[in-house]
């Protein structure tokens, strides 16, 4: 059952962000200052007397005369929050007075059969808190309720009526939602890529500076299963304002590896996989995040010399992991990009295999059988038995003789054994031998 959802919708600068920082429990959204700067929309948890839920900031509802570029964008944006959302809270500014843009937005707000809090925000002073609040009933969306995003007052209160007001028995947690990143170096293609999977308007690429946001995810559907898109519009472009590109756009995925119960590793395949491809792929394995290799821009790899180089650049740096499936895709014509998502579900299934305590102790019968073993100074390595102690990705305890014994070459040689009985394409694994007591 996947997470209540509280959209926040206003014009810009109104103090949405703001408020939604001091809701949520991660601190994502970012507050500027200039005007509309704060655009589409980002998902953040909160929780709230042991709630949960999600809160989706919008990019402000800006009035369609508006000469601003993308307010058509934004407006579609915040209209896709309201119609996901459960419950919405309409934030205003109460230091000014009804606008335009306000009228705009209840407009919107009011065409949906949906719970509504008024926030009249910016009331920083408690004692004049309710001064003029009633030119905001004119809004039509009901009773105006004062607040201080920057201080805080009145959020309590808002917050007890909105956990009230979410629907029934959707409190468990939201584990179904398989969260997938997109990581890779700048300008493989990732933006392109997510905006091929989302294939909603869902995030807006634009090169006004200054306009990165810290984290901004995407909820999308793929053959009815809800996946998050993992800090994807956090690629975008702009990310190259900062000096050193290539370490931040690594900071960055490793955030969202962190997150994510699959890595989608977008290689741009005129290049190959690379050294800091490499040094991902293996952070993510150390993580227990499951990968999936996407060489993206085949469109551009056209010769057979072409191919070769990127098959042997993947041989060569991913050896270690030869586990991990490869699409060829071109997010720019659309080539096999459906199979992306079927790969990455895929891999979060194999990421979440539990393997059967006597199938393992078949294959560790049929090793022993084999009598390939390690020994050493007169004593021998031997398996008794074996059994899953860990999920997500899969852990298996091997209870030995003499753990000491095993090296690095004896693991992956168990490894493989074990790859090769058991469908874990696109997962790690994790192998612990413990001395039998
Ligand atoms: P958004 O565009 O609606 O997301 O608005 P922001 O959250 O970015 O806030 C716009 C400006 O209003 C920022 O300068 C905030 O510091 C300021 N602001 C937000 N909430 C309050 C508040 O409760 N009181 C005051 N005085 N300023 C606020
Ligand atoms: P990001 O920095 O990884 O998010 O990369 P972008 O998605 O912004 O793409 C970088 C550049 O590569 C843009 O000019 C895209 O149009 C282009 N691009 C992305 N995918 C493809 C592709 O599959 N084929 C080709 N030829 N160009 C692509």
């Amino acid at each position: 059952m996947p997470k209540p959802v509280v959209a926040v919708v206003g014009r810009p600068n109104v103090g949405k962000s703001t408020l939604v920082n001091r809701i949520a429990v991660t601190r994502e959204a970012i507050v500027h200052e200039s005007r509309g700067v704060t655009r589409d929309r980002s998902y953040h948890d909160a929780d709230w007397n042991g709630r949960d839920f999600a809160l989706i900031d919008t990019g402000g509802i800006e009035s369609v005369k508006s000469t601003d570029i993308f307010a058509p964008h934004i407006r579609e944006q915040a209209l896709i929050a309201c119609e996901e959302a459960d419950v919405i809270v309409f934030v205003v500014d109460g230091s000014t007075g009804v606008t335009d843009e306000d009228e705009e937005v209840a407009r919107i707000v009011r065409r949906q059969d949906k719970p509504v809090f008024l926030v009249v925000n910016k009331r920083d002073d408690p004692s004049t808190e309710t001064d003029g609040l009633w030119d905001f009933y004119a809004l039509g969306v009901g009773e105006p309720r004062p607040l201080s995003a920057t201080h805080g007052h009145g959020t309590g209160d808002l917050l007890d009526e909105i956990v009230a007001a979410l629907p029934e028995s959707a409190d468990e947690p939201d584990d179904d939602t398989l969260s997938v990143a997109i990581v890779g170096r700048p300008n493989v293609g990732k933006s392109s890529l997510a905006n091929r999977l989302a294939n909603k308007k869902r995030s807006i690429v634009s090169d006004v500076a200054g306009t990165t946001r810290d984290s901004i995810d995407s909820l999308i559907e793929w053959k009815g299963r809800p996946i998050r898109l993992v800090d994807t519009a956090g690629m975008r472009k702009k990310s190259q304002v900062h000096e050193d590109v290539e370490y931040y756009s690594l900071v960055r995925g490793l955030q969202a590896i962190d997150r994510s119960d699959v890595c989608l590793l977008v290689v741009d395949a005129t290049v190959g996989v690379t050294e800091q491809d490499q040094k991902v792929a293996g952070m993510a394995i150390d993580r227990g995040c499951a990968v999936v290799l996407v060489l993206n821009k085949w469109d551009l790899v056209e010769t057979d010399q072409g191919r070769d180089e990127v098959v042997s650049s993947i041989a060569q740096r991913l050896s270690f992991a030869s586990w991990i499936p490869t699409v060829n895709v071109s997010a720019l014509t659309g080539r096999a990009t459906d199979k992306v998502l079927g790969l990455a579900v895929t891999a979060a299934e194999a990421r979440a295999s539990q393997l059967k305590t006597s199938q393992l102790n078949d294959l560790l019968a049929q090793i022993r059988e084999s009598g390939y073993t390690k020994s050493e100074k007169g004593r021998r390595l031997k398996m008794m038995y074996a059994t899953q102690t860990g999920s997500k990705p899969p852990q298996i305890s091997v209870w030995c003789n003499a753990p000491d014994l095993v090296d690095d070459n004896f693991e992956r040689f168990v490894e493989n054994r074990l790859r090769g009985r058991f469908d874990l394409t696109g997962t790690p694994v994790r192998l612990r031998f413990r001395k039998k007591a």
